[in-house]
Parts: structure tokens; C-alpha cells; sequence
């Protein structure tokens, strides 16, 4: 058995992996894709230390640090069930090819996806135009014309954090109302360069083939369609966490997030987990691997203060 087993190969499974493996114990990590959302990313400049890298080449860089240590990294393998023994305290993590691992720890880093619109153009012109991270590309379009889809809490909190670095800003809401909090929609509407629309559907995201030039919309009262001139379209609704395979097993929030606490300990003895996939605030790059770090410091200090099984 290991003493850690990561699920999930991102920046926070293969931090946990590099902390894990440096107390000298055993440790495997099970990803689906080793990288994950880094390597759907393009610039990164917000890791600090390393001024700009490209995803791509940042995920590459993940998995040769983690391959300098004795780690048994087990890649395109998905966990599916999670297990654990009431009176021996061991932890089993059964794999969708039938495999399964024990470990007396675990931590999972399976990360999140966000939801896409699913309109036309979208996926063409993802990371030329269309993004889903407000931090991560804000700066990109400084000066720019941009919308925001979507008027939760993180569609409404884009276009405030937008407002200020580009020149203009359109939030569109499917619903007849904004979601977010009071304050949040009282801070939007103080500001001169943001448009609200609700009961707006967003039909196609317009390009001139190599970046986004516009969006087409439709209202859902009237029916008629409009267009927008833009550069810039940042998706804001919603974040699912990859923690389907998990429910019924441990404490998830309302979202689907895994419920940590600061030592990103889950409700399941021996069970830890970091990164997109918990309740940690802000999914970022550089969040995801400080709490990698802590929940496998925090599964060596379970593995030294309980007997060996
Ligand atoms: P992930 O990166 O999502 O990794 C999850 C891992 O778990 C993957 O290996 C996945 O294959 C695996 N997995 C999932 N389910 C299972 C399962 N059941 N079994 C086994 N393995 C599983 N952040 C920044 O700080 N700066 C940026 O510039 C930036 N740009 C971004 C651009 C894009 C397009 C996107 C999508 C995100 C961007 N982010 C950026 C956010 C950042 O990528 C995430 O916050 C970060 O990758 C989260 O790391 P993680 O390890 O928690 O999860």
C-alpha cells in the first residue's frame, strides 16, 4: 500500500506529490491527464518567480519535478470509488479499470471544468478571445470592449474587477435578475462603463478567424436579436468541481465542492484534499499548489501520529 496516494495531476496533486515524496514515504498519484487545466492555458503570468510560461510547458515542468523522486505515477487512470476500512483506517481508491489502491492517505486534487455556453464560436475561439478566468486574462484586454456572461457572484465580481482595467464592459443575464449578492449589483451599477442586460441569451460568439470580434445575443422577452462589437468574452457561469465519483463519501458543499479546513483536512479521517476541487477560496494556480502543500504536510502528520496498519 502507499502511505499517500494523490487523485488528480494538477499544479495542487503533483505539489502534494513533491511534499509527499520528500519525507521519504511512499507515494503514487492518479491522474486522468497529468497537468490538468494548465494545459489548457496559454500565457501564464501570475505564478510567481517564473514571469511568463505557457501552459502547456508549465505542465511538462509539473511532471518532470515530481518524476525526480520515487513516485509511482499512474496517468490516464480515473479514481472512481473511495473507500474506507472503519477499523484499519486504510484508505481505497478503486480505479474505472477496475484496479484498486490502498494507502493510508489520500489526497485528492481532481480539480474542476468550467461550464461552457455551448453556442457557436465558443470553443473556436477559446483563449482568442473567449476565456473563463477573469484574474488569469483581465490584463489582456486592457483598454479593450469585453462582455461578461453571467450574473452570479463571480460573473458580477469579473465585471466590477474588468471594469477598471478595460474600456467598457457588457454583463449579460439569462434570467430576468442578477443573482449576485446586494452589494456586489450596487458596486456594478455605480460604475459608468458597465451595461446590464438580463433575459438576454447569448447565441454565437463572432470572429474574424483568428480572434473574437463580436457577440450575438438574443432577448428572451422579445425574441429579437442584437450584436455586440467586442474583443473579449469572459464566461462566468460556474465552476464544477470533478467530485462526482465522490458523493455519499464525504462532506461536499452545495456546489459539489469537497469541504476543507485550513489544513485541508476532509470529513473523512485520512482523507485530504486541495486545489479547485474544495472549498479553498480562489482557484488559482499558485492557491492550488500552497494547498497541495498543506494537505500532504497535514497527511504526513496523520501517518506519524497514528500506528502503523
Ligand atoms: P486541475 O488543474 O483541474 O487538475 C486536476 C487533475 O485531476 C487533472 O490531472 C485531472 O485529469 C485529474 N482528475 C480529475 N478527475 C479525476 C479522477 N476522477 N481521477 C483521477 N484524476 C482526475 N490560474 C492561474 O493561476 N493563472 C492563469 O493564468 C490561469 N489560466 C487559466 C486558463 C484556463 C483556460 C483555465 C481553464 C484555467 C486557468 N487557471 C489559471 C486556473 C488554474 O488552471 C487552476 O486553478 C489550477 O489548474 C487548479 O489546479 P488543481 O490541481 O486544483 O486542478
Amino acid at each position: 500500500p502507499f502511505d499517500v496516494l494523490v487523485v488528480g495531476g494538477g499544479p495542487s496533486g503533483a505539489t502534494a506529490a513533491v511534499y509527499a515524496a520528500r519525507k521519504g514515504i511512499r507515494t503514487g498519484v492518479v491522474a486522468e491527464r497529468f497537468g490538468g487545466q494548465v494545459l489548457d492555458t496559454m500565457a501564464i503570468e501570475n505564478f510567481t518567480s517564473v514571469s511568463y510560461t505557457e501552459g502547456p510547458r508549465f505542465a511538462a515542468e509539473l511532471e518532470s519535478q515530481v518524476r525526480q523522486y520515487d513516485v509511482d505515477i499512474m496517468n490516464t487512470q480515473r479514481g472512481a470509488t473511495l473507500s474506507r476500512d472503519e477499523e484499519s483506517g486504510m484508505i481505497s481508491v478503486g480505479l474505472a479499470s477496475g484496479a484498486e489502491l490502498r494507502s493510508r492517505t489520500v489526497v485528492i486534487s481532481t480539480g474542476a471544468r468550467w461550464r461552457s455556453m455551448d453556442v457557436p464560436g465558443e470553443a473556436e475561439y477559446r483563449n482568442k478571445g473567449v476565456t473563463y478566468c477573469p484574474h488569469c486574462d483581465g490584463p489582456l484586454f486592457k483598454g479593450k470592449r469585453v462582455a461578461v456572461i453571467g450574473g452570479g457572484n463571480s460573473g458580477v465580481e469579473a465585471a466590477i474587477d474588468l471594469a477598471g482595467i478595460v474600456s467598457h464592459v457588457t454583463l449579460i443575464e439569462f434570467d430576468s435578475e442578477l443573482r449576485a449578492d446586494q452589494v456586489l449589483q450596487r458596486k456594478l451599477r455605480s460604475l459608468p462603463n458597465v451595461d446590464v442586460l438580463v433575459s438576454s441569451m447569448t447565441t454565437e460568439v463572432v470572429g474574424d478567424g483568428a480572434k473574437v470580434t463580436g457577440l450575438n445575443h438574443k432577448s428572451r422577452t422579445t425574441d429579437e436579436a442584437h450584436s455586440l462589437e467586442l474583443d473579449g468574452v469572459f464566461v462566468q457561469i460556474g465552476l464544477l468541481p470533478n467530485t462526482e465519483w465522490l458523493e455519499g463519501t464525504l462532506e461536499l458543499s452545495p456546489r459539489g465542492e469537497i469541504v476543507v479546513d485550513g489544513a485541508g483536512r476532509t470529513s473523512l479521517p485520512g482523507v485530504f484534499a486541495a486545489g479547485d476541487c474544495t472549498t479553498v477560496p480562489f482557484k488559482q494556480i499558485v492557491v492550488a499548489a500552497g494547498s497541495g502543500a498543506t494537505a500532504a504536510l497535514s497527511a504526513f502528520d496523520h501517518i506519524i501520529r497514528t500506528d502503523v496498519p
